[in-house]
């Protein structure tokens, strides 16, 4: 599945560069994969059978002649970056005319076949009265704390089932018949399904399907209920008819991943309400999450390591970097310490503050949330090589439009120099997922037999040794500023 490069014929390799489109010039593709091509060298070291880097930009080239899109798939996969194409349901012949011609050359040319089959998973709650909440009288009636979706009955989605799962066969089925691989699929399905956030389960509670369903549950059945019916889903409709056709996909969805119980973030869509259960920590409040993962059938975790504005005043940590590094090292911890070494961490990163409001998730008055700082350079950076050193094997970056350049311009260079550790990626065990409570030294490791992979990264202008334990040894880890080092154990 994770083909190995494969050397392409002399002609082809004259043609690349000669032809490609300079600054300024109308390119045949959309602008943001002509960003993606003019902030991206070549890749120095070869990524192997490591998984190549994935950009929100990079997806959906639009018809392309035969030589063009050649040259845009040789041109991205010299970088390391996998081209990526969506499927909609709603034009379906238009959008495979665009996709299929770039499967059949990615098949050809021995590159990853790669899916974003988002839009085939909305909606399930499809504003159907079907699909409603029932009150007392009959009436039905939405749940509309979720902004614009019509959330309904978790209970009544059953019907939706069969139309989902096959306008989505329809489309595995032309694949198929071409003989033609999807080796990475994945969605960004999120507000959708059941959810038993924000005022949701107060709207169950004035529904007579969900009390019958739900015999008086606490609020932690309520969530394993509608958890275990959002999983459902996910394996019926889209997870099991994507690997019963093409066995060794890797598939997989936005926030879903393993985990200790907790989820150390909030998504933009999602609120606290009052008495709902939570831990503590600062001002933020880490709510239990149930193990939705193990039941969706994915094989590939997908966590999601974002600058979320709130999280700013979550914490008074007066270095303001450890706020965002913190969090996300929280965050990228837990999904790496709880995903089996054999499962795939493609983890969602993003390096601008995402404005979703100040005060939301503050314990205490709203006027004490101050305004977010941006996450300097330095921290996302070192955030990133962190991620990597705990378990993500590639990354996933979401931006808009406007943050393509900066966006592509932090990430690829980490992606870029981290392919020459090679077999660190491919068998290496992380050494710790410590996450220190206080700004200072953060330490994280690849271990791969008698060497490590290090990376330390000092928030209090620490420049003395350092020591660790890693297999029962303690180890003196040297501050090298911006480097990853190489230790060997005796
Ligand atoms: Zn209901």
């Amino acid at each position: 599945m994770r083909m190995k490069w494969k050397p392409l014929p002399i002609v082809l390799m004259l043609m690349m560069g000669a032809g490609m489109p300079c600054r300024g010039e109308a390119s045949p593709w959309p602008q943001g994969i002509q960003q993606v091509l003019d902030h991206t060298p070549w890749l120095t070291f070869s990524r192997g059978n490591t998984l190549p880097l994935y950009l929100w930009p990079a997806r959906n080239p639009g018809t392309l002649d035969r030589a063009v899109l050649i040259k845009l798939l040789t041109e991205l996969d010299r970088r390391g970056i996998g081209l990526v194409s969506s499927w909609f349901p709603n034009q379906v012949e238009a959008s495979l005319e665009t996709a299929l011609p770039v499967a059949r050359l990615q098949k050809e040319l021995g590159l990853m076949v790669n899916i974003d089959a988002t839009s085939m998973l909305y909606s399930f709650f499809d504003g159907s009265e079907e699909t409603a909440h029932l009150d007392a009288t009959g009436k039905p009636f939405f749940d509309d704390t979720f902004g614009s979706a019509n959330m309904g009955c978790p209970f009544r989605l059953e019907q939706r089932i069969a139309p989902m799962k096959a306008r989505l066969q329809a489309v595995i089925d032309v694949y198929k018949k071409e003989a033609l691989p999807v080796d990475f699929v994945f969605a960004d399905w999120e507000v959708d399904g059941p959810i038993e956030w924000n005022e949701s389960w107060k709207a169950s509670q004035r529904c007579t399907v969900c009390l019958e369903h739900l015999k008086g549950a606490p609020f932690e059945g309520y969530q394993q209920a509608l958890r275990a019916i959002r999983s459902r889903l996910q394996r019926v409709v889209y997870a099991e008819p994507m690997r019963a056709a093409f066995p060794k996909t890797l598939v997989g969805n936005y926030a879903v991943y393993p985990h200790d119980g907790y989820r150390y973030w909030y998504d933009y869509f999602e609120k606290y309400v009052e008495g709902q259960p939570a831990r503590m920590e600062g001002h933020a409040r880490y709510r239990p999450w149930a193990h939705e993962f193990e039941d969706t059938g994915y094989t590939f975790a997908m966590p999601v390591v974002y600058p979320w504005s709130w999280t700013w005043n979550w914490y008074d940590f007066e270095q303001g970097d450890y706020r965002w590094f913190y969090n996300g090292l929280l965050v990228a911890s837990n999904a790496g310490k709880h995903t089996p070494a054999e499962t795939p961490i493609i983890s969602f990163v993003h390096y601008h503050t995402v404005d979703v409001g100040l005060s939301e998730r503050l314990a205490g008055p709203p006027e004490k949330a101050g305004k977010a700082r941006q996450m300097s350079e330095f921290a996302y950076r070192e955030l990133l090589w962190h991620l990597l050193l705990r378990g993500t094997d590639t990354f996933f970056l979401w931006c808009t439009e406007e943050e393509n350049v900066k966006e592509i311009e932090l990430l690829f260079p980490v992606y870029a120099a981290s392919r020459q550790f090679g077999p660190f990626w491919e068998k290496g065990t992380p050494i710790t997922f410590e996450v220190p409570k206080e700004p200072g030294t953060v330490i994280s490791g690849l271990r791969l037999d008698r060497s490590v992979l290090i990376r330390r990264t000092d928030f209090t202008g620490n420049a003395g040794p350092v020591s660790i334990v890693i297999e029962g040894q303690e180890v003196a880890v040297p501050a090298h500023p911006g480097e990853t080092q190489i230790i060997t154990l005796k």
